[in-house]
């Protein structure tokens, strides 16, 4: 019993690791990305570990695994099949690893292939989805890199990977109720895991970021007496609400909306140039005059008003 406690803090150790480095790494270190997968990648295996225990307490030992593995092949079933075969015929899984002090773990792909078995038996769906089992072989194999000192990766990626496995984990570990994650983080860290875990707000932070590097990109290098005369501006996106409006030279009105899923283009707040005096203007406060202009501004459309 004390070692599924253990397990679990454990788990809930390296999460918060994870985060902090997490932290870092969005602050500029890059290099505290690489701890926050190494990290990551220990609570996920862990958390794993925790969902064998609950089918039984000994399933984590490879010894006991590899009995499951052997029985599955000889009824021809899934792993999680013939662990309920043994189960139901009172199969003492501990007997074989009873004298070993410190027996051998699974890994992570098995603890996974028994997981992947799990149905839902009113949907008929599979618990654990192939997204995050994608997201943990990318992770894993980020692991290997890092640990042979080759791995490569852009800011973006980690942070976009990290914010899918934290959602992945925070479902897995409701849906076999091994804890709450939200529960568990750290209150220093609790706004850094809300926004991973929330698959929006991670979107609008990445919204965010983009509209901060390509503002940096275009006035990197520009004196700052020129810098006033780049036109650039941020609007709200009336599609979406965010802050994440900015130029692009695909859209037609030259603005698009940096949101995944949105890429709104259009709003009236958009700024043109009046076409008799060349004032810039609102879009939307524009005038169109047939078969002349398609923006005139309230001063040209009304002068008398003025
Ligand atoms: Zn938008
Ligand atoms: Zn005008």
């Amino acid at each position: 019993m004390q070692f599924k406690f253990d397990i679990k803090a454990n788990a809930i150790d390296s999460f918060n690791e994870a985060l902090v480095k997490y932290e870092q790494g969005q602050a500029g270190d890059l290099r505290a990305f690489k701890f926050a997968i190494t990290h990551l990648a220990h609570s996920v295996e862990l958390v794993l570990k925790m969902y064998l225990q609950t089918l039984d307490e000994n399933l984590i030992f490879s010894k006991c695994f590899k009995h499951v593995t052997n029985r599955a092949k000889d009824d021809n079933t899934n792993v999680l099949a013939a662990f309920n075969a043994l189960k139901s015929e009172s199969f003492d899984f501990e007997n074989l690893v009873q004298g070993h002090a410190s027996p051998h773990t699974v890994t992570v792909e098995q603890a996974l292939s028994m997981a992947r078995c799990e149905v839902c038996s009113i949907t008929g769906n599979h618990f654990v989805d192939q997204d995050f089992i994608d997201d943990i072989n990318w992770m894993k194999s980020l692991r290997n890199e890092i640990e042979h000192f080759e791995f490569e990766f852009t800011a973006k990626d980690v942070r976009l990977s990290v914010g899918k496995l934290v959602r992945g984990l925070d479902e897995f570990t409701d849906l076999f109720s091994l804890f709450d994650l939200g529960n568990e983080v750290g209150q220093e860290r609790y706004q850094v895991f809300k926004v991973l875990a929330d698959e929006y707000e991670h979107a609008v932070a990445e919204a965010n970021i983009a509209v901060g590097e390509q503002k940096q990109a275009l006035f990197a290098g520009v004196r700052p007496k020129h810098q006033i005369l780049i036109e650039w501006n941020i609007y709200t996106c009336p599609s979406c609400g965010n802050n994440t409006m900015i130029p692009n030279d695909d859209s037609q009105m030259g603005y698009r909306c940096t949101l995944e899923g949105c890429g709104n283009e259009e709003s009236e707040d958009i700024e043109v140039d009046c076409e008799i005096c060349g004032a810039a203007w609102a879009n939307g406060e524009m005038t169109s005059w047939d078969d002349t202009y398609t923006y005139v501004c309230p001063r040209c459309e009304n002068p008398e008003a003025w």
